[in-house]
């Protein structure tokens, strides 16, 4: 007989935080094979399908032979120009899609190789927390120190950059931020931009912003690109994503924009392990950097009836809950008494309704939920009644 190999996962694997969700699944199926007619509100993925011009693009593409051999490894440039002229069209910010745009296969591919770029072990990344869990993981695999930076509602949502200590500025190298911001649905305006830019070009810490959301919003005062601050093409890059804008979670495609070295070291990681986004889908992707703004409005206006409707309703049952100005998302404080795990359940096994527990986006979002507004306003109704009667 062979002897069996010892398979052990790498320290890195083993060292990845216990996964905080386990739990809410074992419910969750429990609910499911019981028949409970559960709605989602947890999954912060579209349920709106992709716009037809750009399925249509795709499919057109598809049918090109030169399509099916190996992509450009930075992108086709024709993507990277689309990309650029949103920016200009958009932002007011220029860019050369040559040296300051990267294409990505969903901007979590760019963020989580972002650290392997540029972080030697033991150097500190400043993290948000609560945040999209990858910014720590891909800090960890890195073998970097994550610094947490807590976003605290006192402070609408926004780091302290005041309170981070000298000796961690001192191996501080990146520094993540993601406005507006999952999970809290917070915004920032210029002021805090300029001030990131300042602290970032005293400290030599190279800025992510993480900017899924900016074409999420509610109000005519859209939000902005941090690329819009002068002098922040020298301290950071941007992260965008095709997926939340345009109903594209699904087909992974995305970009990186500004400081040419940031953009370069990137792009290093990145053609020692992919070989690029197919072209077809970037083909779909020109499209949908072209979409007219009455197509996205009308995006806009079925997420803003969502957004009243679960605000009110749950601000009727006494819960205090924003009313975000961007993102899908509803940052909801827990009743007296409850921990987020604890409610979450709560939501579940009594009304079906399913959320995420704010502490699973890190220690700071304890005693909050995140609800998603990624179902009709009949399910919201539904979810909303339901809950009234638990409470
Ligand atoms: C959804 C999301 C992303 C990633 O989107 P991709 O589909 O990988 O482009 C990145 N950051 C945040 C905060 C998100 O919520």
């Amino acid at each position: 007989m062979r002897k069996k190999i010892s398979i052990e996962p790498a320290k890195r694997v083993k060292d990845l935080p216990p996964y905080l969700f386990a739990t809410i699944d074992k419910m969750k199926e429990k609910a499911v094979a019981k028949g409970v007619d559960l709605i989602e509100l947890s999954i912060g993925d579209p349920d709106i399908p992709t716009p037809r011009h750009i399925v249509e693009r795709m499919r057109k593409a598809v049918k090109n032979p030169k399509h099916h051999q190996y992509p450009s490894y930075v992108g086709m440039l024709s993507f990277r120009q689309a990309v650029a002229d949103w920016y200009r069209r958009r932002f007011g910010v220029t860019l050369d899609p040559k040296t300051e745009v990267l294409s990505l296969i969903g901007s979590k591919e760019g963020i989580g190789h972002m650290p392997l770029a540029f972080i030697n072990p033991g150097d500190y990344v400043l993290i948000p927390s609560p945040g999209y869990p990858v910014y720590p993981v891909a800090t960890l695999f890195a073998e970097g120190r994550s610094h947490v930076m807590p976003l605290l509602e006192k402070n609408d949502y926004l780091p302290e950059l005041g309170k981070i200590p000298r000796s961690v500025l001192a191996k501080a190298k990146l520094m993540f931020i993601n406005y507006p911001n999952n999970p809290t649905a917070a915004c920032a305006g210029r002021a805090f931009f300029r001030d990131v830019v300042h602290f970032a070009a005293k400290h030599n810490i190279i800025v992510c912003h993480d900017a899924a959301y900016t074409e999420m919003y509610y109000d005519d005062d859209r939000p902005m690109s941090f690329l819009q601050i002068p002098g922040a093409k020298e301290v950071g890059i941007e992260f965008h994503s095709l997926s939340k804008t345009y109903n594209m979670t699904g087909w992974r495609i995305g970009f990186a924009v500004g400081n040419k070295k940031a953009v370069a070291g990137l792009g290093k990681i990145k053609t020692n392990l992919d070989s690029g986004i197919f072209q077809a889908i970037q083909e779909a992707g020109i499209e949908a950097l072209a979409t007219k703004d009455s197509e996205l409005k009308k995006i806009r206006a079925i997420y803003r009836k969502r957004r009243d409707a679960l605000h009110s309703g749950l601000t009727q049952l006494g819960l205090e809950v924003n009313k975000p100005g961007a993102t899908f998302y509803l940052w909801a404080k827990c009743p007296k008494g409850y921990t987020s795990m604890k409610f979450t359940a709560l939501l579940l096994n009594r009304a079906g309704v399913l959320t995420t527990p704010g502490n699973g986006f890190g220690a700071a979002g304890e005693g909050y939920v995140r609800f998603a507004l990624t179902v009709p306003v009949k399910r919201i109704d539904e979810a909303v009644r339901r809950i009234g009667k638990i409470l």
